[in-house]
């Protein structure tokens, strides 16, 4: 019996054989199983979709309402016999709906865990390690160097600012799926209560996030015809990351450029994208929680998918485990 038996990696994403599905496919198939909302991963255009009812809403939200032949929500914890397989969805504590995928056939599980990180993160449920035989990790941030702040810290920092700067306006560089909210929400954590306006193309995916009980305060349009310009003086700005040194942040008075990602940890990266407060605030696991996570499921192999491969499965070596990289394409490291 071998794990390809399960689980193959194919040109369309991973194929479960005795179950005749794809999991998080890069190009449109019958049956597919989706970890999470991410665009890399969670693609239109199925014959069906099985995901967690949160990551259903938010491929909606996304594609429209058509996105899929037909569409079902998993239950976390919950298994589900398809064909000659049994799957399972497991929070992976990655964006709201994420999850880890076990599937289990002719005795063997696999837990394909699409992209997850240990750390706390108020806007979805924390990552639950699943005992199995393969564990396919991710791999974005799979070097040693990787090793993200505590988040609580990063918020701190732009907290410091705002009240270093109150004439100044803070835009925050905050992908539009995770990233946004989970700034806004730790922000709100941590006490600001201002209103915190929002680039036009993240309210659709906040309304999602309140609507699932995610409640993230006061939200307004970060529009000046909604706004005087002295409203955004030392107010908190959410917009894409690639908004942040363009025509339309000129807007706001003097701002202050921030981005949260987890890349904001090299220092090149900030000064390229003309970050002036760069925020180290990932939605990946970084090298000591991708170690530390295959110390505690201990699988007997561990396969990594998209990312610096080479380094986890040489680690996996080391410690007597047998890593395999599988080289997919169609899964970028931007998405985070
Ligand atoms: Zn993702």
């Amino acid at each position: 019996m071998r794990p390809e038996d399960v689980l193959l990696p194919t040109a369309a994403g991973l194929f479960c054989p005795p179950g005749n599905f794809h999991i998080d496919p890069t190009h449109p198939v019958d049956r597919a199983l989706i970890t999470h909302g991410h665009a890399d991963h969670a693609r239109a255009g199925h014959g069906s979709v099985l995901a967690t009812s949160e990551t259903l809403s938010i491929m909606g939200a996304r594609y429209g309402d058509n996105f899929a032949g037909t569409t079902q929500a998993a239950q976390l914890g919950r298994p589900i016999k398809i064909g000659g397989a049994e799957v399972a969805f497991h929070p992976a504590g990655h964006v709201l709906g994420s999850a880890q995928i076990a599937v289990s056939a002719k005795g063997l599980k696999i837990v394909a865990s699409g992209d997850y990180k240990r750390r706390h993160d108020p806007t979805c449920r924390a990552f639950e390690p699943i005992p199995c035989e393969v564990f396919i990790s991710e791999a974005t941030f799979a070097l040693p160097v990787f090793r993200h702040p505590e988040p609580a810290v990063e918020i701190q920092k732009l907290l410091t600012s705002l009240a270093q700067f109150p004439e100044r306006a803070h835009l925050v560089g905050a992908y539009s799926l995770g990233k946004a909210q989970r700034v806004i929400k730790m922000l709100r954590n941590a006490g600001w209560e201002r209103t915190i306006y929002l680039h036009g193309s993240m309210e659709k995916l906040c309304r999602l996030y309140e609507a699932a009980g995610i409640g993230l305060g006061r939200l307004a349009p970060a529009t000046l015809a909604s706004s005087a310009q002295d409203d955004f003086a030392g107010a908190v700005i959410v917009c894409p990351p690639s908004q942040i040194a363009e025509r339309w942040a000129r807007r706001f008075p003097d701002p202050v450029a921030c981005f949260a990602s987890g890349w904001m940890g090299i220092r090149q990266r900030a000064k390229q994208a003309n970050v002036e407060l760069p925020l180290i605030l990932s939605d990946h696991a970084d090298w000591d929680e991708l170690t530390t996570t295959i110390v505690e499921i201990n699988p007997d192999e561990v396969w990594v998918t998209h990312g610096r491969e080479e380094a986890l499965v040489h680690w996996c070596g080391l410690r007597g485990t047998a890593g395999r990289p599988l080289h997919m394409v169609g899964y970028e490291e931007e998405a985070e």
